[in-house]
């Protein structure tokens, strides 16, 4: 059985997810890595039961752990940095329903594990641990508010507002809601929190996105707010919404903090399904943009190969280099809000990017038929230019583009059109469809 999944291990608790398969990973991360792992969770009602589980396998292999607590994800980026370990854990199912819980795996410099959960799922399978004498156990350091209180200090530090701003933000009731307001407030604002009892039931829907953002959208504009700023379960997304209470595309307002924070001359990393309009913007400011397949993994490697300063996906998950390699969604919060006091509003600002139409279907297809399916819709496609085949097939066309991607997790190949007209984005569904 494959462990791993798109975003570390996941499932239902105690039907996928089970204590004892948590042991496992923990011992077997304990075997890998030669050194301390800080590990964080979010507040789901299954995640401290997982985190002791995950703590007790690397102690019994013989590694210190510094455990940060309830702590958004990249808490636990700036963790390892800052106490000097070579991996993370953190227990999330970032923006699945409740009853949900995972593992995420983090590499020394704060980039999700993607070769080396080959060899942890081997280890795993093959029952090896390499569990240590009673005088060899490692300890367990509690370091739940200095995490925090460093994470703070970090951004407080990496962000420059003057201006003091009525700002609203929506924890979700997720690992964002006894931190990011705090950071808001220290960062001078005036801050109305909402969705921060962080009891493990969650009052909307976790992913960051305009139909869970509705009571966020009508709290700016009741309260005049100048910004509203919503997370994900474990805060490594953020979701914006502007001085008029509308919320602004993941698309949008990836092109306008990536115009703002790179130089002409960048080249900013996204992932295939990522909208055009990201590159007519940027095309504006000199920036030019590069493709990696869909996931924060993709990205995160990207930025390092060709030493970019930043990178993200159309999921509100963002990486800023120089901060850490770890999507942080309170840190792109706060620099939308540094983005709004150089720039001016991000009502007027969204007004800027292009608009094109993008329409998303999905042709159910059994996971077994995928890869015979792909390389029909390959064959056929061939003769097109302009093709990135590294993740399902993109082909970009003069004013429009397709994606056929097979699903990573459900039974579906899903196709994404985007045109500059509604009509032109269905004629191209329509011709899409036509190779099922
Ligand atoms: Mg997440």
């Amino acid at each position: 059985m494959k462990l791993f999944g798109t975003s570390g291990i996941r499932g239902v608790i105690n039907k996928e997810i089970t204590p004892q398969l948590a042991l496992k990973v923990g011992m077997a991360l304990g075997s890998y890595i030669k050194g301390s792992v800080a590990v964080g969770h979010d507040p789901r009602t299954s995640s401290v039961l997982l985190k002791n589980v995950v703590i007790s396998g690397l102690i019994s292999c013989g590694r210190d752990v510094y455990d940060i607590g309830l702590a958004p994800t990249p808490t636990t980026g700036i963790a390892i940095r800052v106490f000097g370990c070579k991996a993370g854990v953190t227990v999330t199912a970032s923006h699945n329903p409740p009853e949900y819980n995972g593992i995420k795996l983090w590499n020394e410099e704060g980039v999700a594990f993607s070769e080396e959960e080959k060899i942890i799922e081997d280890l795993v399978h093959k029952n090896n641990f390499n569990l240590q004498e009673w005088d060899k156990l490692g300890n367990i350091f509690y370091k739940h508010e200095e995490a925090l209180e460093i994470h703070k200090e970090e951004i407080i530090k990496n962000i420059k507002i003057k201006g003091k701003y009525k700002v609203v933000i929506d924890s979700g009731n997720g690992a964002a809601s006894l931190f990011s307001p705090h950071v808001f407030k220290e960062l001078g604002n005036d801050v109305i929190s909402i969705n921060a009892h962080p009891t493990g039931y969650f009052s909307r829907g976790l992913e960051p996105n305009e139909k869970n953002l509705k009571t966020l959208s009508e709290t700016v504009k009741n309260t005049g707010a100048d910004l509203g700023v919503a997370h994900d379960g474990d805060a490594d997304r953020v979701g914006i919404i502007d001085e008029n209470g509308k919320y602004v595309d993941y698309d949008v307002i990836l092109a306008l903090i990536a115009s703002y924070v790179s130089k002409e001359g960048d080249i900013f990393i996204t992932t295939v399904d990522a909208s055009m309009k990201i590159d007519r913007y940027l095309e504006k400011y000199g920036i030019s943009v590069k493709r990696t397949k869909v996931g924060d993994v993709a990205v995160a490697q990207e930025i390092k190969n060709i030493n970019s300063d930043f990178g993200g996906e159309p999921s509100g998950t963002w990486i800023f280099r120089k901060f850490q390699m770890t999507p942080d969604g309170i840190y792109s919060g706060a620099k939308v809000l540094e983005m709004k006091e150089q720039r001016g509003d991000i009502c007027e600002l969204r007004k800027e990017v292009p608009y094109y139409d993008i329409l998303r279907e999905k042709i159910p297809c059994e996971n077994s038929k995928k890869l015979e399916k792909m390389k029909d819709v390959a064959e056929n496609v061939s003769s097109y230019e302009d093709i990135i085949d590294i993740d399902g097939l993109r082909v970009n066309l003069k004013d429009s583009w397709f994606l056929i991607r097979p699903s990573g997790t459900e039974p579906y190949i899903r196709i994404t059109c985007e045109a500059k007209t509604k009509e032109k984005a269905e004629k191209l569904m329509g011709k899409c469809k036509g190779l099922f």
